[in-house]
Protein backbone atom coordinates (compact mmCIF):
# COMPACT_ATOMS: atom_id res chain seq x y z
CA UNK A 1 0.00 0.00 0.00
CA UNK A 2 1.27 3.38 -0.85
CA UNK A 3 2.25 5.29 2.05
CA UNK A 4 0.89 8.91 2.76
CA UNK A 5 3.26 11.49 3.46
CA UNK A 6 1.99 12.72 6.25
CA UNK A 7 2.68 15.40 8.92
CA UNK A 8 2.49 14.56 12.76
CA UNK A 9 1.47 16.70 15.83
CA UNK A 10 3.39 15.29 19.45
CA UNK A 11 1.34 14.55 22.40
CA UNK A 12 3.74 13.68 24.77
CA UNK A 13 2.49 11.91 27.64
CA UNK A 14 5.72 11.93 29.86
CA UNK A 15 9.49 11.93 28.67
CA UNK A 16 8.81 7.90 27.84
CA UNK A 17 5.64 8.25 26.29
CA UNK A 18 3.89 9.79 22.71
CA UNK A 19 0.65 9.58 21.36
CA UNK A 20 0.80 11.65 17.73
CA UNK A 21 -1.54 12.48 15.76
CA UNK A 22 -1.58 12.98 11.66
CA UNK A 23 -2.31 15.92 10.45
CA UNK A 24 -3.80 17.69 7.28
CA UNK A 25 -2.59 21.58 7.72
CA UNK A 26 -2.29 24.06 10.24
CA UNK A 27 -5.56 26.40 10.47
CA UNK A 28 -3.86 28.78 12.93
CA UNK A 29 -1.21 29.72 14.18
CA UNK A 30 0.19 32.04 16.70
CA UNK A 31 2.88 33.32 19.53
CA UNK A 32 0.63 34.61 22.00
CA UNK A 33 2.16 36.65 25.52
CA UNK A 34 1.35 33.61 27.22
CA UNK A 35 0.99 30.66 25.05
CA UNK A 36 2.12 29.31 21.75
CA UNK A 37 -1.08 28.18 19.79
CA UNK A 38 -1.90 26.13 16.81
CA UNK A 39 -5.00 24.45 15.41
CA UNK A 40 -4.51 21.17 13.39
CA UNK A 41 -6.53 19.51 11.05
CA UNK A 42 -6.26 16.33 11.61
CA UNK A 43 -7.16 13.47 10.09
CA UNK A 44 -8.64 11.36 13.29
CA UNK A 45 -10.60 13.96 15.37
CA UNK A 46 -10.68 16.89 13.18
CA UNK A 47 -9.69 20.48 14.13
CA UNK A 48 -7.32 20.23 17.53
CA UNK A 49 -6.48 23.32 19.39
CA UNK A 50 -2.54 23.21 21.12
CA UNK A 51 -1.09 24.87 23.72
CA UNK A 52 2.45 24.96 24.20
CA UNK A 53 2.46 21.99 22.75
CA UNK A 54 -0.05 20.75 25.09
CA UNK A 55 -3.05 18.88 23.06
CA UNK A 56 -6.51 20.87 24.68
CA UNK A 57 -9.16 19.50 22.88
CA UNK A 58 -10.10 18.47 19.19
CA UNK A 59 -13.54 18.73 17.20
CA UNK A 60 -14.87 15.55 17.10
CA UNK A 61 -14.97 14.66 20.68
CA UNK A 62 -14.84 18.30 22.62
CA UNK A 63 -18.50 17.42 23.51
CA UNK A 64 -17.32 14.44 25.76
CA UNK A 65 -14.81 16.30 27.75
CA UNK A 66 -16.85 19.39 28.07
CA UNK A 67 -20.29 17.88 28.93
CA UNK A 68 -18.03 15.83 31.41
CA UNK A 69 -16.66 18.97 32.90
CA UNK A 70 -20.17 21.06 33.09
CA UNK A 71 -23.25 18.69 32.89
CA UNK A 72 -23.19 16.76 36.47
CA UNK A 73 -22.11 20.03 38.70
CA UNK A 74 -25.08 22.45 36.69
CA UNK A 75 -27.31 18.97 37.13
CA UNK A 76 -26.75 18.05 40.84
CA UNK A 77 -26.77 21.81 41.95
CA UNK A 78 -30.58 22.74 43.13
CA UNK A 79 -30.95 25.93 40.61
CA UNK A 80 -27.47 27.22 39.70
CA UNK A 81 -27.99 30.49 38.34
CA UNK A 82 -24.35 32.50 38.57
CA UNK A 83 -21.70 30.39 37.10
CA UNK A 84 -18.15 31.44 36.70
CA UNK A 85 -15.70 29.64 33.95
CA UNK A 86 -12.03 30.09 34.62
CA UNK A 87 -10.25 29.52 31.38
CA UNK A 88 -12.08 27.64 29.05
CA UNK A 89 -10.74 29.85 26.16
CA UNK A 90 -12.24 27.86 23.56
CA UNK A 91 -16.20 28.60 24.67
CA UNK A 92 -17.15 24.94 24.98
CA UNK A 93 -17.44 25.48 28.65
CA UNK A 94 -19.02 28.53 28.10
CA UNK A 95 -22.01 26.69 25.69
CA UNK A 96 -22.46 24.10 28.15
CA UNK A 97 -23.16 26.29 30.88
CA UNK A 98 -25.43 28.75 28.93
CA UNK A 99 -27.98 25.19 27.84
CA UNK A 100 -29.08 25.70 31.31
CA UNK A 101 -32.16 27.69 31.42
CA UNK A 102 -31.29 28.50 35.32
CA UNK A 103 -28.57 30.40 34.61
CA UNK A 104 -28.77 33.80 34.37
CA UNK A 105 -25.50 34.73 34.45
CA UNK A 106 -22.58 33.43 32.90
CA UNK A 107 -18.78 35.49 33.54
CA UNK A 108 -15.81 33.62 31.93
CA UNK A 109 -12.17 34.96 32.78
CA UNK A 110 -9.16 33.68 30.43
CA UNK A 111 -5.77 35.37 30.41
CA UNK A 112 -5.13 34.80 26.67
CA UNK A 113 -7.99 36.71 24.61
CA UNK A 114 -5.89 35.39 21.50
CA UNK A 115 -6.94 31.83 22.24
CA UNK A 116 -10.39 33.23 22.20
CA UNK A 117 -10.01 35.21 19.12
CA UNK A 118 -8.79 31.91 17.91
CA UNK A 119 -11.98 29.91 18.62
CA UNK A 120 -13.76 32.59 17.42
CA UNK A 121 -11.64 31.89 13.85
CA UNK A 122 -11.45 28.38 13.50
CA UNK A 123 -13.41 26.35 16.22
CA UNK A 124 -16.87 27.66 15.30
CA UNK A 125 -18.93 24.61 16.94
CA UNK A 126 -16.79 24.97 20.14
CA UNK A 127 -18.80 28.27 21.19
CA UNK A 128 -22.12 28.01 18.84
CA UNK A 129 -22.49 31.68 19.62
CA UNK A 130 -22.11 31.61 23.70
CA UNK A 131 -19.69 34.26 23.66
CA UNK A 132 -22.88 36.81 21.98
CA UNK A 133 -25.32 35.22 24.76
CA UNK A 134 -26.49 38.50 26.87
CA UNK A 135 -26.15 36.40 30.04
CA UNK A 136 -22.04 36.54 28.99
CA UNK A 137 -19.47 38.32 30.63
CA UNK A 138 -16.00 37.75 29.22
CA UNK A 139 -13.13 39.11 31.01
CA UNK A 140 -9.45 39.04 29.99
CA UNK A 141 -7.55 38.42 33.52
CA UNK A 142 -5.68 36.01 35.10
CA UNK A 143 -8.55 33.91 37.02
CA UNK A 144 -6.88 33.97 40.34
CA UNK A 145 -6.64 37.88 40.18
CA UNK A 146 -9.93 38.29 39.20
CA UNK A 147 -11.56 36.00 42.12
CA UNK A 148 -9.13 37.98 44.87
CA UNK A 149 -10.39 40.46 43.69
CA UNK A 150 -14.21 40.28 43.10
CA UNK A 151 -16.84 40.58 45.45
CA UNK A 152 -19.70 38.53 43.83
CA UNK A 153 -20.87 34.73 44.46
CA UNK A 154 -21.72 32.12 42.11
CA UNK A 155 -23.33 28.82 42.27
CA UNK A 156 -20.82 27.27 40.89
CA UNK A 157 -17.28 27.64 39.98
CA UNK A 158 -15.57 26.10 36.78
CA UNK A 159 -11.65 25.63 36.30
CA UNK A 160 -10.51 24.55 32.90
CA UNK A 161 -7.34 25.93 32.69
CA UNK A 162 -4.30 24.03 31.79
CA UNK A 163 -2.65 21.70 33.38
CA UNK A 164 0.17 23.21 35.67
CA UNK A 165 3.17 22.13 33.57
CA UNK A 166 5.99 23.79 31.84
CA UNK A 167 5.54 27.23 32.98
CA UNK A 168 1.87 27.15 32.75
CA UNK A 169 0.09 30.33 33.16
CA UNK A 170 -2.84 27.90 35.42
CA UNK A 171 0.22 26.96 37.95
CA UNK A 172 -1.29 29.18 40.89
CA UNK A 173 -4.33 27.29 40.27
CA UNK A 174 -4.17 24.23 41.58
CA UNK A 175 -3.17 25.51 45.24
CA UNK A 176 -4.83 25.19 48.37
CA UNK A 177 -4.76 29.29 48.74
CA UNK A 178 -6.61 28.89 45.54
CA UNK A 179 -9.24 26.80 46.28
CA UNK A 180 -9.68 28.83 49.40
CA UNK A 181 -10.56 32.14 47.78
CA UNK A 182 -13.08 30.14 45.24
CA UNK A 183 -14.58 28.72 48.11
CA UNK A 184 -15.00 32.27 50.09
CA UNK A 185 -16.69 32.90 46.44
CA UNK A 186 -19.59 30.32 46.45
CA UNK A 187 -22.89 30.96 47.52
CA UNK A 188 -24.93 28.24 49.83
CA UNK A 189 -24.95 24.66 48.21
CA UNK A 190 -22.22 26.48 45.82
CA UNK A 191 -19.79 23.98 43.62
CA UNK A 192 -16.83 23.90 42.20
CA UNK A 193 -15.41 21.74 39.67
CA UNK A 194 -11.79 21.66 38.47
CA UNK A 195 -10.85 19.96 35.16
CA UNK A 196 -7.99 17.15 36.96
CA UNK A 197 -6.07 15.96 34.00
CA UNK A 198 -4.91 12.78 32.73
CA UNK A 199 -5.20 9.62 34.42
CA UNK A 200 -3.36 6.48 34.47
CA UNK A 201 -2.32 3.51 36.11
CA UNK A 202 0.82 4.37 36.98
CA UNK A 203 1.12 8.34 37.29
CA UNK A 204 -1.60 10.15 39.25
CA UNK A 205 0.16 12.90 40.86
CA UNK A 206 -1.82 15.67 39.54
CA UNK A 207 -5.19 13.59 40.14
CA UNK A 208 -4.59 12.82 43.76
CA UNK A 209 -3.20 16.07 44.17
CA UNK A 210 -5.85 18.01 43.26
CA UNK A 211 -8.19 15.59 45.43
CA UNK A 212 -6.17 15.81 48.63
CA UNK A 213 -6.01 19.96 47.80
CA UNK A 214 -9.69 20.55 47.69
CA UNK A 215 -9.81 17.82 50.50
CA UNK A 216 -7.90 20.31 52.20
CA UNK A 217 -10.63 23.03 51.72
CA UNK A 218 -13.84 21.28 51.21
CA UNK A 219 -15.49 18.40 53.45
CA UNK A 220 -17.10 16.75 50.03
CA UNK A 221 -14.69 16.15 47.18
CA UNK A 222 -16.25 13.90 44.44
CA UNK A 223 -13.30 13.03 41.91
CA UNK A 224 -14.58 11.49 38.77
CA UNK A 225 -13.37 10.06 35.15
CA UNK A 226 -14.00 9.64 31.51
CA UNK A 227 -12.45 8.06 28.61
CA UNK A 228 -11.42 10.99 25.72
CA UNK A 229 -10.80 8.93 22.55
CA UNK A 230 -8.54 12.29 21.16
CA UNK A 231 -6.43 12.23 24.37
CA UNK A 232 -6.18 8.37 24.09
CA UNK A 233 -6.32 7.94 27.63
CA UNK A 234 -8.93 8.51 31.07
CA UNK A 235 -9.05 12.32 32.11
CA UNK A 236 -10.39 13.17 35.19
CA UNK A 237 -12.48 15.85 36.86
CA UNK A 238 -12.96 16.85 40.90
CA UNK A 239 -16.50 18.52 42.28
CA UNK A 240 -16.13 19.79 45.66
CA UNK A 241 -18.46 21.36 47.68
CA UNK A 242 -19.38 22.65 51.52
CA UNK A 243 -22.73 21.34 51.64
CA UNK A 244 -24.12 17.59 50.17
CA UNK A 245 -27.04 19.11 49.26
CA UNK A 246 -28.62 17.54 46.20
CA UNK A 247 -25.43 15.40 45.18
CA UNK A 248 -26.26 12.12 46.13
CA UNK A 249 -29.29 12.15 43.16
CA UNK A 250 -30.71 9.20 41.61
CA UNK A 251 -30.69 8.20 38.23
CA UNK A 252 -34.55 8.77 37.62
CA UNK A 253 -34.01 12.60 39.03
CA UNK A 254 -31.11 13.49 36.77
CA UNK A 255 -32.89 12.57 33.78
CA UNK A 256 -35.82 14.51 35.20
CA UNK A 257 -33.76 17.88 35.30
CA UNK A 258 -31.75 17.39 32.44
CA UNK A 259 -35.11 17.15 30.58
CA UNK A 260 -36.42 20.57 32.49
CA UNK A 261 -33.40 22.38 32.84
CA UNK A 262 -31.11 22.12 29.58
CA UNK A 263 -32.40 24.05 26.68
CA UNK A 264 -30.95 21.59 23.74
CA UNK A 265 -30.13 17.63 23.36
CA UNK A 266 -26.86 16.80 25.12
CA UNK A 267 -24.81 14.07 23.21
CA UNK A 268 -22.74 12.49 26.23
CA UNK A 269 -24.45 12.86 29.61
CA UNK A 270 -27.57 11.29 31.42
CA UNK A 271 -27.98 9.51 34.13
CA UNK A 272 -26.09 6.38 32.96
CA UNK A 273 -23.38 7.98 31.87
CA UNK A 274 -23.44 10.13 34.87
CA UNK A 275 -22.95 6.97 37.24
CA UNK A 276 -19.96 5.56 34.64
CA UNK A 277 -18.56 9.05 35.70
CA UNK A 278 -18.40 8.56 39.30
CA UNK A 279 -17.95 4.71 39.82
CA UNK A 280 -14.43 4.94 39.87
CA UNK A 281 -11.93 1.49 39.09
CA UNK A 282 -10.47 0.22 42.03
CA UNK A 283 -6.79 1.13 41.91
CA UNK A 284 -7.89 4.51 41.71
CA UNK A 285 -10.62 4.43 44.63
CA UNK A 286 -7.44 2.83 46.74
CA UNK A 287 -4.78 5.76 45.12
CA UNK A 288 -7.41 8.48 46.32
CA UNK A 289 -6.95 6.99 50.31
CA UNK A 290 -2.89 7.55 50.01
CA UNK A 291 -2.34 10.69 51.55
N1 LIG B 1 -9.15 21.18 28.07
C1 LIG B 1 -8.01 21.84 28.54
C2 LIG B 1 -6.88 20.95 28.95
O1 LIG B 1 -6.66 19.96 28.28
O2 LIG B 1 -6.18 21.22 29.91
C3 LIG B 1 -8.17 23.16 29.18
C4 LIG B 1 -8.86 24.07 28.21
S1 LIG B 1 -8.66 25.69 27.91
C5 LIG B 1 -8.07 25.93 26.27
C6 LIG B 1 -7.37 26.31 28.91
C7 LIG B 1 -7.50 27.81 29.04
O3 LIG B 1 -7.03 28.21 30.32
C8 LIG B 1 -6.73 28.62 28.00
O4 LIG B 1 -7.62 29.37 27.23
C9 LIG B 1 -5.82 29.51 28.85
O5 LIG B 1 -5.62 30.81 28.32
C10 LIG B 1 -6.57 29.54 30.17
N2 LIG B 1 -5.75 29.87 31.34
C11 LIG B 1 -4.54 29.36 31.68
N3 LIG B 1 -4.11 29.93 32.83
C12 LIG B 1 -5.07 30.81 33.22
C13 LIG B 1 -5.20 31.70 34.31
N4 LIG B 1 -4.24 31.82 35.25
N5 LIG B 1 -6.33 32.44 34.41
C14 LIG B 1 -7.31 32.34 33.48
N6 LIG B 1 -7.23 31.52 32.40
C15 LIG B 1 -6.12 30.75 32.28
Amino acid sequence: MEKLPLNWIDDYFSDYELHKLAFKNIVYEAESKHQKIIVVDTYSFGKCLILDNEFQSAESDEYVYHESLVQPSLIMHPEAQSVLIIGGGEGATLRETLRHKSVKKAVMVDINDEVISCAKKSLPSFHEGAFDDERTSLVIEDGRKYLENTDQQFDVIIIDVNDPVGGSPSAMLFTREFYQIAAGRLKKDGIVVVQSGAVSVTDNDLFSGIFHTLNDVFPHVFPYTTYIPSYACLWGFTIATHNLGDLDITGEEIDFRIGNRVNSALRYYDSITHHSLFNLPKYLREELKKS
